[in-house]
Order: structure tokens, then sequence, then C-alpha cells
């Protein structure tokens, strides 16, 4: 009997999760050289990491022979001071990502539930059968949450809903009003994990006061992320909001050392970098708009976005993505999400979008 037999079946059932390809990877498939090539496959920040950032990685270099600070106590001030919570309603990740597992390794278990919608982020499915629960996949209603089907999906087992807002890949956003109103509908036995990944590319007008929710729903978990606006998707940090018992709870099944220095001390000074956060706002109002004018301008189909990316639909989503990696562009895939026909383009600089655009022009000749 092979030892890999013996894994439970919930684990070996698991489908991969599926990354954006690194620019490495395709340089050495294609044998040409990194600079050549541009990626918009993984909504990371086009412009790098911000200056503040950069100093203070730079700073904290010297300090690594030491284990990090394991509670994130500068971070977490950082946080509590410019959210208006305190300490012990946060709990760093190891990216945001890790924070969506402490929640479901924290409420979770075979036997009982957790509801999703159709085409939402990859994690969570991944996350619910990590640990043998069951994932309720909620069918989308013009690619965005069904939230009257999500709630009648809620059974006696379920303990946790994921809502993605707005949701990647499609970049659909559920409207404050009715995600209160969902909140307030649901039993409080069960907790809503509300994904904010891209919360600092909404506009004004379109953000919800999901933190201030905080103080009249203790079932609700609000998580965030510095790996999109804030441009340090490779340190890998992330953070969620939550009653202090949730919170709680949360931080026990984390590893002790999660977060590591060199992300604490970046993820810090970027919060306090305003200018790079507006800077990078503004770059993605406008990346947006050459986006959706290019594909206006080419005749197809996109899927509006609230975030940092567009969902665009092609006869043949395979054949043009091979095409666009042959032209040294990478964009993403999304037949994992339910969407074969679709790819996924994350906002780049003017010239790279630009560069997107005249390859995609060429592919669906
Ligand atoms: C990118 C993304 C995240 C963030 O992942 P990290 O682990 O913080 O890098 C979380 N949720 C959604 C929906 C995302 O698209």
């Amino acid at each position: 009997m092979d030892i890999c037999d013996l894994a439970p079946g919930y684990v070996r059932a698991i489908a991969p999760y599926q990354p954006g390809k690194p620019i490495s990877e395709l340089a050495r498939e294609m044998g040409i050289d990194e600079t050549g090539i541009i990626k918009l496959a993984s909504n990371e920040n086009p412009r790098g990491v911000s200056p503040l950032a950069r100093r203070a990685i730079e700073a904290m270099l010297s300090g690594l022979a030491r284990y990090p600070d394991g509670n994130g106590f500068e971070l977490k001030q950082a946080l509590s001071r410019r959210l208006g919570v305190p300490q012990e309603r946060i709990v760093l990740g190891n990216g945001s990502n890790d924070v969506l597992e402490m929640a479901a390794r924290a409420f979770l278990a075979p036997g009982l539930a957790a509801v999703y919608s159709q085409h939402a982020f990859a994690v969570y499915p991944l996350a619910v059968q990590a640990i043998g629960a069951t994932g309720i996949e909620v069918p989308a209603k013009n690619y965005g949450h069904d939230l009257a089907a999500m709630r009648r999906a809620v059974t006696q087992e379920t303990r946790l809903v994921f809502i993605a807002n707005p949701n990647n890949p499609t970049g659909t956003l559920v409207p404050a009003r009715e995600l209160e109103n969902f909140i307030a509908g649901l039993p409080r036995e069960v907790l809503l994990v509300l994904d904010e990944a891209y919360n600092e590319y909404l506009l004004p007008e379109h953000r919800s006061d999901s933190i201030g929710w905080l103080a009249r729903f203790s079932n609700l978990v609000v998580t965030r992320t510095f790996s999109k606006v804030y441009g340090l998707a490779g340190l890998r940090v992330g953070y969620a909001v939550a009653a202090a018992g949730v919170a709680d709870l949360m931080n026990r099944v984390r590893q002790p050392f999660n977060v590591n220095s060199v992300a604490l001390a970046a993820a810090t000074a970027a919060l306090e970098d305003a200018a790079f956060v507006r800077e990078s706002f503004e770059l993605n109002r406008s990346g947006i708009r050459q986006l959706t004018d290019g594909f206006g301008r080419l005749a197809i189909e996109y899927i509006p976005s609230h975030g940092n990316f567009v969902s665009f639909r092609v006869k043949d989503a395979p054949g043009v993505y091979g095409k666009l990696l042959k032209a040294g562009v990478i964009v993403r895939p999304i037949a994992s999400y339910g969407m074969p026909q679709h790819l996924r383009v994350t906002v780049g600089l003017e010239s790279e979008n630009a560069r997107f655009l005249a390859a995609l022009e060429r592919a669906l000749l």
C-alpha cells in the first residue's frame, strides 16, 4: 500500500491552486530575456514597492538573525490607529490567504459547511476542503454573488460564508446596503468572512463601512491585504479584523511567527505611504479606462470591474492565451474558476496596457 493512498480522501481530491505564470518561467520556456516579458496575471501593483516600504525593508535586513515579533505589535498598532479598532481585534497573516485559512481552521471541521459563490476566489474551496469540511458553491448571478441564493444555502451545518467584495476574477461588487442587509439576516452562529483585498481600489462612494459594522456584528470577519495596492505581494502580509473572541480563536491556529520581520516592517511603512497609494489608485483608474476603451474598439465583451483587473471573453481563450505568451504578455486563464471562455488581465503601466492591447489585437486575427 502506498502511503499516499492513506492520506484523507478530501486531501487527495484537492485541485492545486493555479497561480499566474512567473516571468522567469516563461523566459526559460521561450529562451528569451526576462526584460522582454510583461506579467499582467496576478493583480500585482505595476508600480512596484513603495519608496517608504523599500527603505524599511533595507533597514530591517541587519536584524534578520532574530525571530520576528510573533505578535506583530508595531504593524497592529499602525492598523489599530488607521482603522480605529483595538489591537486584540486584529489578526496578522502571511498574506490574507493565511487569515482566510485560519478562519476555516478555527471554525470548520468534517461535517460542517462553508458557503461561497461560483466564480469566487479559489482559496475559499481550497481552505474548506483541506479541513474535510463541505464546500457549498452557489451559482452566480451576472457573474456576481447571488446573496438571496447564498442565504438559502445556509444550513444547520454552515459555519462560514465567504464573500469577496469586489470579487476576483469577475470584478463584481455587492453594494454596501445589500451586504449590510445580508449580514443582518445571517444567523449569529454563521461567520461572514468578507474579503476586501481590493478595497483600496474602490471609488470612495463604493466603499462599505465594513469595519464600522464590526461594532454591531460579532459574526463578521473583514480581511485585507498588502499584496495589491500596497505593492508587497512577494512579502506576504495580510490581516483580518473581527470580534475579539473570533480574533483570539484565529490566533490560536496561527503559526507563532507566521509573518516575517521584513514583511512586518515593510507593511508598517507602506501603510503610511499615502502618496504611493493615491498614485496607484489613480493609475488604476486610468488603466481600467485604457483597457476597457481598447476592448470596446476590438468589440470584445468584458465584465465591468471594481478591482485592478478586467476579465474579458474571447472565442478561444486557451489559443489567445498562448498567442499572448508568445508575444511576451502573461495574462491569466480562468477556466478553473468556471470561466473557460474568459481571460483576466491585470491593469499594468500605461505602456504595458498598450502592449497587451496590441498583442491581443494580433492574437485575434
Ligand atoms: C489577491 C487576493 C487576495 C490576497 O491574497 P494574499 O494572500 O493577501 O496575497 C485575497 N482575496 C482575493 C479575492 C484576492 O484576489
